[in-house]
């Protein structure tokens, strides 16, 4: 193909982390400890109002961790937003615990308060209390903040809030990834901001952290041999990978302004297309740093083109698009799980796409953009 790949959401350099990273090499640091690893601990933390953060190899680990420091272990059960990426769910499995996945609410695409209050409900009296509730905001959007933490307070479950997805979204004014009892944030290759793979844990307090970051180093006990009363993980982030981070932070802001941009470009592009609608916060409480902009697609007001017409449509011009999550129930490894809800979440799926969204994409861009929606829909 001649014209170069169009990604989703690509990494985006501001410039300063080569020198983050040299920094590394200058002074030999080439460890998952040093300078910049704590460097850009105090980076996040400032970002998010002092919350203590401990950076680690992914954000699958700080779920991971999260949920060992929940008190979740075997034979338990967690609840589970359906609609969200495998990793949202996979760490329950490793501590040998069981999901129980809950649907979606219309509005943000998050879990639903009132299936959660009915899936807790139920599971309490079929003899076992959840022990944990792992809730998204997906592609950057936050939850219903006030209503879900209302229910997990209810019944005194804690949140392991997964904002992978959302670092520098807020609800009223305050960071997405502080109000659960942890939150988790990813620095994966195709997120908001990247240090090539990471992730980290916001800690409800210094001590959380602190021992977070003992279990992340090998759970070693304070004595000179190795010496170990409980069991470890490797999890720490590197300091060439912190170092990317760092330089990464500078340029956070401008980034997500960036990504608002297009998704105002998508509000515009699909105006007026009957049958369109791009996904949007629903009022003022809610900011999102747009990570990935989606829309769903309704054939009958399209003159039958579907989600599919258009993901192929881009595919042919070089351009990545991609369908919204598969709801975990519907997911063969997970098919055995309890599920609560209806079909909000299997009807996101199956009309929905994410948009090419990165901050990096150009006026060109956006015109092959454009193009293949004009001549998809005929406009
Ligand atoms: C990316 C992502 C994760 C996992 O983060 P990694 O750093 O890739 O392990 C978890 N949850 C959601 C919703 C994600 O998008």
């Amino acid at each position: 193909m001649s014209e170069n790949k169009i990604w989703l959401s690509s990494p985006h350099m501001g410039g300063t982390e080569r020198d983050y990273v040299n920094l590394a090499f200058d002074t030999n640091w080439v460890a998952p400890l040093g300078p910049n690893v704590s460097g850009f601990e105090n980076d996040l933390s400032a970002y998010l109002k002092e919350s203590p953060v401990a950076v680690l190899s992914s954000g699958t680990a700080a779920l991971h961790l999260a949920l060992l420091q929940c008190g979740v272990g075997h034979g338990d059960e967690v609840i589970c937003q359906s609609f969200t990426f495998s990793a949202s769910a996979n760490p329950i499995t490793y501590l040998g615990a069981t999901p129980v996945f809950v649907d979606s609410e219309a509005i943000t695409w998050n879990i639903s308060p009132q299936y959660l209050e009915e899936a807790i409900v139920d599971r309490i009296a079929k003899g076992k209390k959840p022990k944990a509730i792992v809730a998204v905001h997906l592609y950057g959007m936050p939850y219903l903040v006030d209503e879900v933490h209302a229910v997990a307070n209810k019944y005194e479950i804690p949140i392991v809030e997964d904002s992978a997805e959302a670092l520098g979204s807020t609800y009223k004014g305050k960071n997405c990834g502080t109000f659960g009892h942890y939150g988790i944030l990813s620095f994966n290759g195709n997120k908001i901001i990247t240090t090539s793979g990471g992730g980290a844990l916001v800690c409800p307090s210094e001590e959380a952290k602190q021992h977070t970051i003992f279990l992340a180093t090998q759970a070693r006990d304070d004595a000179p041999h190795y010496q170990h009363s409980s069991i470890g993980y490797n999890y720490r982030l590197s300091n060439i990978s912190a170092g990317i981070g760092r330089g990464q932070m500078e340029v956070l802001d401008t980034h997500i302004d960036l990504r608002r941009k297009m998704n105002h470009f998508y509000q515009e592009l699909f105006k007026e297309c009957e049958g369109i609608t791009v996904f949007q916060e629903p009022n003022e409480d809610f900011h999102s740093n747009h990570w990935l902009s989606a829309i769903l697609v309704d054939p009958e007001k399209t003159n039958g083109v579907t989600r599919e017409d258009i993901r192929l449509a881009f595919a042919k011009a070089n351009i990545e698009s991609r369908p919204l999550w598969k709801p975990m129930h519907m997911q063969p490894i997970f098919e055995n799980c309890a599920f609560y809800g209806e079909k909000t979440a299997f009807h996101l799926f199956k009309n929905g796409l994410c948009l090419p969204s990165g901050s990096n994409l150009t006026s060109e861009d956006r015109q092959r953009i454009e193009k293949v929606i004009f001549d998809i829909l005929s406009l």
